[in-house]
């Protein structure tokens, strides 16, 4: 059965826009999201402008904070400062990568964690941790969604998590493992949680085997067709993260999306499976607006 990420983040922003448009109806204002971009990255100018879309299309209000390459840290601290004491924003983003003058670490540090809707503070990320509430990164939020919205309980499962990466190995690893009651608020299921979950990266042995143990497999790696059938077991769940660019002469770019799973051989073996494009990517702007509503509601 395929995982239609891009179905249930339809559904996701309906609910979202219906929560806007009744804290509207009591009087109160709206949710409000500033994105700040530095430079003119291409890729960033896309992520930023699907990011306002997104917002515009479920009333929560956006903001685009737009900064020249060359400014400096101080002043990039100060607008950082600027939206932590702005009363109107309830969470905000800086766009990734930086001009590699500016730390991003020292940036991302400086972010208020309740306003952090990236949930990359490392306050958020510590607080995750120890089960506090906090804001989940996006992707991590929207694989454990997509899977509590297909009911697909966790507990007492064995997870196998390909990469360790700070957005997506690392957090997605962390939240499957924690005791449901201390999971996070926003969350749709407390089923979530509970499992035994292996971490695997670039260094591990024998990646085929640990795989063949596998219940579910969760793929971040950013390597076309690492998940091949015979790393799987017959029923499980494949979650496959990977967005990678191949060239393909026939698609109108000239290339094409697929993810780290060799989605044509490894489907007729799985229960469930994400496809690239459609499932985790959508999944993953809808978080951005949950977490958005949540630092609003403050919880
Ligand atoms: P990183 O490059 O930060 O991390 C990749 C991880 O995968 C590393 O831990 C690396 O190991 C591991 N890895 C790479 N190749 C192998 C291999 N052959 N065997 C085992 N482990 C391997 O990537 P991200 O986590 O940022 O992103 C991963 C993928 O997910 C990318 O394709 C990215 O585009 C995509 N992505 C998709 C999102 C979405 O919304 N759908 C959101 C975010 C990312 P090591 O640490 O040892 O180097």
């Amino acid at each position: 059965m395929i995982l239609d990420g891009k179905h249930i983040s339809q559904t996701i922003r309906a609910e979202i826009r219906e929560e806007v448009l009744m804290l509207k109806a009591k009087g109160l204002r709206a949710p409000k999201l500033a994105v700040v971009i530095v430079g003119h990255n291409p890729a960033s100018e896309t992520y930023v402008a699907n990011k306002i879309k997104a917002c515009e299309e479920v009333g929560i209000v956006s903001e685009r904070i737009a900064l020249e390459a060359d400014i400096t840290e101080g002043q990039l601290l100060e607008e950082v400062k600027r939206l932590n004491n702005d009363p109107s924003v309830d969470g905000f983003i800086v766009q990734l990568p930086l001009p590699e003058h500016i730390s991003e670490t020292t940036i991302m540090s400086a972010i208020d964690y309740r306003k952090d809707v990236d949930g990359l503070t490392p306050e958020n990320v510590g607080r995750t941790v120890q089960g506090l509430p906090s804001l989940v990164s996006a992707t991590p939020r929207g694989i454990r969604e997509l899977l509590s919205r297909y009911k697909i309980q966790t507990e007492g499962k064995h997870v196998v998590v390909i990469g360790r990466s700070n957005i997506v190995g690392k957090p997605i690893a962390m939240l499957l493992m924690q005791r449901p009651y201390l999971s996070l608020p926003g969350m749709s299921a407390a089923s979530l949680g509970d499992a035994t979950v292996t971490v695997c990266h670039s260094k591990t042995r024998d990646l085929a085997a640990i795989c063949r143990t596998a219940d579910i497999i969760i793929v971040a790696a950013g390597s076309p067709k690492l998940l091949t059938a015979d790393m799987v077991k017959e029923g499980a769940t494949v979650i496959d993260v990977g967005i990678n660019r191949i060239e393909d002469p026939s698609a109108p770019r000239g290339y094409k999306l697929v993810g780290d799973v060799d989605f044509e051989n490894v489907a007729p073996k799985a229960a469930f499976i994400t496809p690239v494009p459609g499932g985790v990517g959508p999944m993953t702007i809808v978080s951005l607006l949950q977490n958005t509503l949540q630092a609003y509601l403050g919880n």
